[in-house]
């Protein structure tokens, strides 16, 4: 089971120290050749969301990425990775426009540029959250869509079907839960198509 991780900018090798701690094999990503279809599920990370896009538009990687994760290839997006998911982005332009949700990049001001919190992401209790200049979700545009997180009245992660997405990192704490839960996910998927 290989985890494809995104890896043209930004913090993917933080997400992919979390997957060895977690005895997970993973790829990098990187030109369109990287994206095989033996691929068990992606890992989008946080960055420049304008920057990765333009890159994935450049390498050709964009829209057969795009098609997979409407496909339902699971996918771990943090923080740049939610705004290159999202349908809208209120202060710019969509990117792959797969999930639900209305963004706003930057969104919590030059005070909470970056912060840390504890709270909850759906039943992992006590969760550290860690945020540099990250988005926050402003709406769900679908009734599927989970909310897992609230974080100073927004919402910031959220799960829709195969997509789980994030407005922070936890690839640069030491809690593996998530990347573990993600993991689980695309277990579960791979057991559903084996008929298993
Ligand atoms: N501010 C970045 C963007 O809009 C996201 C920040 C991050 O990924 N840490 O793309």
């Amino acid at each position: 089971m290989t985890i494809g991780i995104l890896a043209l900018q930004g913090a993917f090798a933080e997400h992919e120290a979390m997957l060895e701690a977690l005895a997970a094999d993973y790829r990098e990503i990187r030109q369109r050749k990287d994206l095989t279809d033996d691929l068990a599920g992606i890992i989008l990370p946080g960055g420049e969301s304008t920057v990765q896009s333009k890159l994935l538009h450049e390498l050709g990687l964009f829209e057969p990425l795009r098609q997979k994760i409407l496909q339902g290839l699971p996918v771990l997006a943090t923080c740049a990775g939610l705004i290159l998911l999202a349908q809208e982005v209120s202060n710019d332009e969509p990117s792959m426009a797969t999930l639900p949700v209305r963004v706003r990049r930057n969104a919590y001001g030059r005070q909470l540029g970056s912060f840390a919190r504890a709270g909850d992401v759906a039943d992992l209790r006590g969760f550290p959250l860690r945020f540099i200049r990250a988005p926050y979700i402003e709406a769900c545009l679908d009734k599927k869509v989970q909310v897992l997180n609230e974080t100073e009245g927004h919402i910031t992660a959220v799960r829709y079907h195969n997509q789980l997405a994030m407005a922070f990192h936890p690839e640069l704490t030491r809690d593996l839960r998530i990347h573990s839960f993600f993991l689980d996910m695309v277990a579960k998927r791979k057991e559903l198509a084996l008929g298993a």
